[in-house]
């Protein structure tokens, strides 16, 4: 008997989840998948506690409770100047990850061509599968990955329908520029496509690099609709509280597929979420300088060990080259790595249709530094101790 659907035929068990379990059963310190060891604001927490104990617990509005919808349109507002009704352009989705389904589910037809990021995150490779639609990557290619405004332009043909962007992008830590956001706007804008933008890492930046939000260039509001979340903003990646933004008929397809989805997103953290926006505005850069400086450890460690990093501009996530060790594969250096060193790390391979491609991911391994300084500074001790050749 046929068990899974086919839609599910060469879509693996998410990484993040293989090398999690991994780190579980091995007893090895947890550097693979991100997620930080410390919660957000405390007051964050009693607000939830206080919505759960307040009533909060039945359905919320299908788009959101209107006091997250309108912390949200201010949160826009303060960081970077975009008018948004809270009433037509928000809604709040189970984390950003449900944000980026119900956007290519409610927007891309079978056969549309999507443009992605190449390494992508594994999500927006099963999601643009879902919906049917045939991925074609633009490679940000190791030393620098940088986006080759022509390699996108050579991407997108007659069946592209939508560019799936992502910055600050996991997982290379590039904060795409002004320049290289221009030229996405112009082929947006040449072939008449929508992007849909994963900024959930949009305060984790860091030295002078600043994240701008895509919808704030000249006639991309009209055609662009931003995901983020609170997960890495406020450090509750388990809350699962995310939301879009843009014009109302492109978050309306949105919002027309995530109701079969979820239908509405959890009550008692809503209004939470909300406190945090509202009345924690600090807390994000706060987090973005110690992440910088946990960045900056883990990058002069993994410099010690013989691991030359590529110091990333944002995100909770640096990477390295292994080529120099010896192993065929970054995956097989990561399921030997606990074993080795008790350390686990993210095998960056599988964010590529073509690891072995020019600049590409084949010998590149992914680490997280959204950790205490303790936790870092034992994993590298722990790498330092280790042979790590093949
Ligand atoms: N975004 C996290 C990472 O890249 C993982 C989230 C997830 O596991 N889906 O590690």
């Amino acid at each position: 008997m046929r068990i899974g659907a086919r839609r599910l035929d060469g879509i693996p068990t998410t990484i993040f989840t293989e090398m999690s379990a991994l780190a579980v059963r091995t007893g090895a310190v947890n550097l693979g998948q991100g997620f930080p060891d410390r919660d957000g604001p405390p007051e964050v927490i009693a607000s939830a506690v206080a919505a759960l104990q307040g009533g909060a617990n039945q359905y919320a509005p299908g788009p959101g409770i209107p006091a997250l919808r309108q912390a949200i349109a201010r949160h826009q507002q303060r960081h970077y100047g975009l008018d948004v009704d809270p009433d037509t352009e928000v809604v709040v989705t189970t984390g950003c990850t449900e944000g980026i389904a119900a956007a290519l589910l409610g927007l891309v037809d079978p056969g549309d061509e999507v443009v992605v990021l190449e390494p992508y995150y594994d999500s927006y490779t099963a999601m643009i599968a879902f919906a049917g639609g045939v991925r074609r990557p633009v490679t940000l290619r190791s030393p620098d990955f940088r986006l080759d405004p022509e390699a996108l332009r050579a991407a997108v043909g007659p069946q592209t329908r939508l560019i799936l962007l992502n910055s600050p992008h996991n997982p290379t830590g590039t904060v795409l520029s002004r320049a290289e956001l221009a030229a996405v706007a112009e082929v947006a804008t040449e072939h008449d496509l929508v992007v849909v933008t994963d900024e959930v890492y949009e305060h984790l930046v860091f030295d002078d690099h600043e994240h701008v939000p895509l919808a704030t260039l000249p006639g991309m509001w009209e055609r662009t609709v931003t995901l983020s979340s609170a997960g890495k903003s406020y450090s509750f990646t388990g809350w699962k509280v995310g939301w879009a933004t843009g014009p109302a008929p492109l978050v309306g397809a949105l919002f027309a597929a995530k109701q079969w989805l979820t239908f509405t997103s959890g009550a008692p953290l809503q209004p939470a979420v909300a406190t945090a926006l509202d009345d924690c505005p600090d807390y994000p850069a706060d987090l973005a300088r110690s992440l910088q400086e946990r960045r900056d450890r883990l990058v002069a460690g993994l410099e010690g060990v013989g691991l030359t990093p590529y110091v990333p501009q944002g995100t909770y996530f640096v990477a390295t080259d292994i080529s120099h060790l010896g192993w065929a594969s970054s995956r097989d250096f990561c399921w030997a790595l606990p074993e080795r060193a008790g350390v686990v790390a993210v095998p960056l391979e599988v964010f590529y249709d073509d690891p072995d491609a020019p600049g590409a991911g084949r010998q590149l391994v992914r680490w997280a530094f959204c950790k205490e300084a303790g936790v870092i500074d034992e994993a590298l001790r722990r790498l330092g101790a280790a042979d790590l050749s093949a």
